[in-house]
């Protein structure tokens, strides 16, 4: 459902040892411990494609926790660009994609959220191509508060993984009962992915001292 069959096959069989479902070896497999976290608001992760072969996407950590996330494909290489999202998003649909127009929720109903997944750069032109967002609502994320290791740096205060920010948006729409088990996901994930590499207790350290 989350993966497309070509892209799937190519990144699981092209990486012996991996689970098909996670893309974390074997041995450090996340699956058994992923919750099924049950929401109202509908998450449409819009990805762009070349996000979809990196093994530290947290997208599909995201759809293995939630039924009701979907992950659209994104290709940029085409004019217009390919995209599985509707050309029509429909009232109640609010953006998450952080930019100076962005507001905090005013208290109305998020029927849907969509999400962009990617680089920095590659979401700010995923947006300019995709118009139906243009009037979709952008939803503002309080400031962080905590520390969070993440697989990726990132050059932004802000800067947070893709689950990161859907967990956070969920905790303002849903409440922190939603959020809780998405961000203990989370932080799981990126401690598995670290031990896989063997690099877990030097991340931990560094993190500790910053
Ligand atoms: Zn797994």
């Amino acid at each position: 459902m989350y993966e497309r069959g070509a892209v799937r096959s190519l990144t699981a069989k092209g990486q012996p040892g991996r689970c098909q479902r996670c893309w974390i070896l074997e041995t450090f497999c996340i699956c058994a411990s992923v919750p099924v976290v049950a929401t109202r608001t509908e998450v449409l992760v819009v990805r762009h494609d070349r996000e979809s072969f990196k093994s530290t996407g947290t997208a599909r950590i995201a759809a293995l926790a939630l039924p009701n996330l979907r992950i659209l494909s994104f290709g940029e290489n085409s004019e217009p660009a390919k995209t599985d999202l509707p050309a029509e998003v429909g009232p109640g649909t609010h953006l998450l994609f952080p930019t100076d127009e962005s507001a905090p929720w005013d208290g109305s109903v998020v029927k849907r959220l969509v999400v962009l997944d990617g680089t920095w750069r590659q979401t700010r032109r995923m947006y300019t191509k995709l118009p139906s967002l243009h009037s979709a609502p952008r939803l503002a994320l309080p400031e962080k508060s905590t520390k969070v290791l993440r697989l990726r740096e990132s050059k932004f205060e802000a800067g947070r993984s893709t689950l990161e920010a859907i967990a956070e948006a969920l905790a303002l729409l849903e409440g922190d009962d939603v959020a809780a088990p998405l961000h203990a996901l989370h932080a799981e994930y990126v401690e598995r992915v670290f031990r896989a590499r063997g690099v877990w207790e030097h991340k931990k350290a560094a993190e500790e001292a910053r």
